[in-house]
């Protein structure tokens, strides 16, 4: 169990939002960034998470290395009795949390995780890491 203090949760609730105002003045941002329905722990770990709002990659660098491609899914290729279990989660965008769809422009980085391309954008503009296993996303250069 985690106690909750309000002052540290209004806090927490500051930073995300502050975080938060970069990618809301973009029309074409997809990241969801609802605090309202967090729970503290989800709202400590996004607030950790996003930390420092300047150590993001710029658009230039996002847009260069960023690797694109049309998803489709794996079972239109592949015996689904060969599927190997882990594969599942790779069929997920841990930012947004939705499945991959039918022809979604997904985004690699560095590691070879994927998500949305639109999420990933976003998410390294914030923080140049993986959300997933925290390697640097996108190699900047002088
Ligand atoms: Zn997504
Ligand atoms: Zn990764």
């Amino acid at each position: 169990m985690v106690e909750v203090h309000l002052e540290e949760f209004q806090e927490m609730a500051n930073l995300v939002q502050g975080a938060g105002q970069d990618v809301l003045s973009d029309p074409h941002r997809e990241l969801r960034l609802d605090i309202e329905g967090m729970s503290y722990e989800d709202l400590l770990a996004l607030g950790e998470r996003i930390g420092n709002v300047n150590t993001g990659a710029s658009e230039e660098i996002i847009t260069s290395q960023l690797k694109t491609k049309l998803y489709t899914p794996n079972f239109l290729s592949i015996d689904l009795n060969e599927l190997p279990p882990e594969d599942h989660e790779s069929d997920t965008c841990i930012i947004c949390q939705d499945e991959f769809k039918y022809r979604d422009n997904i985004g690699t980085i560095q590691c070879g995780h994927e998500f949305h391309a639109d999420c990933i954008s976003e998410w390294l503009r914030l923080k140049n890491e993986c959300p997933i296993c925290k390697l640097e996303g996108v190699t900047k250069k002088d």
